[in-house]
């Protein structure tokens, strides 16, 4: 991690984005009450979000924000908006990809006063979502007129980057298990590495019970039996839905706080977003975004300081005399001003019936900045799926496709339709669209695809139909380094 600013007052200087909507007064009520614990803190206002958006910068994030964050390498956030019709690029996804922020923690835990179908189970679990990869890298492309697709990467790297801080955390934390959640049985290489990795790296943490749940069930589970899971660790989109719905379990966004961490940049923020609605009504709940602060203070290694405002928190709810309206149903009883009025009155005081954990500091995975993570002793081309776009039926597309490879070194393997194989033909009942895959493998299976082959054959195709995208068939180490399609043996 890299060392944090400090002003000449000898503060901690952190980089303050208030946000947009709700933002402003959640972000205000956390720094009030950090302030009143006398944090060693300096903030450094800077802006991204709809106001940024608004004046014409595509990112939504302003340079000073940026040489900031470079600066401080802390912030503190509010949630930021994207106004209709502005940004191809969310701002906060934008924050997160700029400063490798690549591990998103997000607890849940039961807090008293916030009454819930799971009250009294003792809900007390985190998230670890990988925060850069996956769908979220956000490559995307129209393939024909009528079909789009998304590229799904996951990185070893990357994975192995999570998988770590997942057990790094439990141990911090004290927890006793960490849970991977994957769909590898379905996607058994982007969605498998989480799987292989987590099975590879947990015994290096055998003070730490480990399992892997495939995602859906881990759905199920969460729902039916919470209280079972310690530490869960995640892809991206898996992350983000199940920690949603985590945090429904404990009593809603307003309870949900998380952090963005990186080797170098850690991000304090609320999971929930700008609530329009409820901008300026003073009667938001921050304890999501007060919550986030707490995790930051701990990050900024002033543990005291995190433990009296988790204090306060817990103790403010327990008591109940100021609650916001999205516990208690109404707005009588307190609004997002009163509320952190008896936070900072309660610092300093112990909840009765609830702990706080004891935590220590993360030990960050360092994992070196090679890019070649992975190295392979042999590799080989051995074939080329060729998308194409055509209107055309299977059996024309097949044989024109087969034609082609009469006197060339490649067969047709087969051509399917959204990953069926439908040629050779078969009597597979699906509907087809106008992109479909064809895969060309090399007669000779232990010989090598050259490039000047594949040119060659892109070209002939390119003669009789349109075509829309290229992907090589390797294998790495003699295992093959793509799938199957359904039916293709
Ligand atoms: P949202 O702002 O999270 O609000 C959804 C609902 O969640 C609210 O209507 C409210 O529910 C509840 N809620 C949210 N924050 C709460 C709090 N602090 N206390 C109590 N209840 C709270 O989601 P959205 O309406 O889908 O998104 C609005 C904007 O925020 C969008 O521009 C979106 O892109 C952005 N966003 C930003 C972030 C971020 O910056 N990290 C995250 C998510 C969304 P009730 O209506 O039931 O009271």
């Amino acid at each position: 991690m890299g060392t944090f600013h400090v002003t000449e007052s000898g503060k901690t200087l952190v980089t303050l984005i208030p946000g947009d909507g709700i933002g402003p007064e959640v972000v205000d009520s956390a720094v009030r009450i950090i302030e009143a614990t006398g944090a060693p803190i300096e903030w450094e206002e800077r802006h991204a979000g709809e106001r940024v958006f608004l004046e014409g910068q595509a990112s939504g994030v302003r340079q000073d924000t940026i040489d900031s964050i470079r600066k401080t390498r802390v912030v503190m956030k509010g949630p930021l908006g994207t106004p209709v019709g502005y940004g191809e690029k969310s701002a906060n996804v934008t924050l997160r990809k700029l400063f490798e922020t690549y591990g998103n923690i997000r607890p849940a835990r039961e807090y008293p006063g916030v009454k819930t179908p799971y009250s009294g189970r003792g809900i007390d679990l985190v998230v670890v979502r990988e925060n850069v990869e996956d769908l979220y890298a956000g490559i995307e492309y129209m393939l024909t007129p009528g079909v789009a697709q998304g590229l799904k990467l996951i990185s070893r790297k990357g994975t192995e980057k999570i998988v770590r801080l997942a057990f790094e955390l439990a141990r911090a934390e004290g927890r006793e298990s960490v849970v991977a959640m994957s769909k590898a049985n379905i996607m058994k290489m982007t969605e498998g590495t989480l799987k292989s990795v987590f099975e590879q790296v947990a015994p290096e943490y055998d003070d730490i019970e480990s399992w892997h749940v495939i995602v859906d069930n881990a759905a199920h589970q969460l729902v039916k039996l919470p209280e079972q899971y310690s530490v869960l660790v995640t892809t991206n989109m898996n992350g983000d839905i199940l920690s949603d719905l985590s945090s429904a379990l404990i009593g809603g966004l307003g309870f949900a706080p998380s952090a963005n961490i990186g080797n170098e940049v850690f991000i304090a923020e609320a999971v929930h977003g700008s609530a329009p609605k409820y901008a300026g009504r003073d009667v938001i709940n921050p304890t999501a975004m007060i919550l986030s602060g707490v995790m930051m203070l701990r990050h900024l290694g002033l543990f005291d300081e995190a433990s009296l405002v988790e204090n306060a928190v817990i103790t403010t709810l327990e008591e109940g005399k100021v609650m916001t309206r999205d516990v208690v149903g109404d707005e009588r009883q307190g609004g997002t001003i009163g509320y952190t009025n008896e936070i900072i009155k309660n610092l300093g005081r112990k909840p009765t019936a609830w702990t706080v954990r004891e935590y220590a500091p993360i030990k960050l995975p360092q994992l070196g900045d090679a890019p070649d993570f992975v190295k392979v002793t042999s590799r080989q081309v051995c074939g080329v799926d060729i998308f194409i776009e055509s209107a055309s039926d299977k059996i024309s597309i097949g044989q024109s496709l087969e034609r082609i490879c009469e006197g060339r070194d490649l067969y047709l393997k087969m051509v399917d339709s959204r990953g069926t194989m439908l040629y050779p033909p078969n009597d597979v009942m699906t509907d087809t669209v106008d992109a479909w895959r064809a895969r060309f493998m090399l007669r000779d299976d232990a010989g090598e695809l050259s490039d000047a082959q594949l040119i060659d054959l892109l070209q002939a195709v390119a003669a009789e139909h349109m075509w829309a995208h290229v992907e090589k068939l390797q294998r790495f180490e003699g295992e093959d380094g793509f799938t199957k399609a359904q039916g293709e043996d």
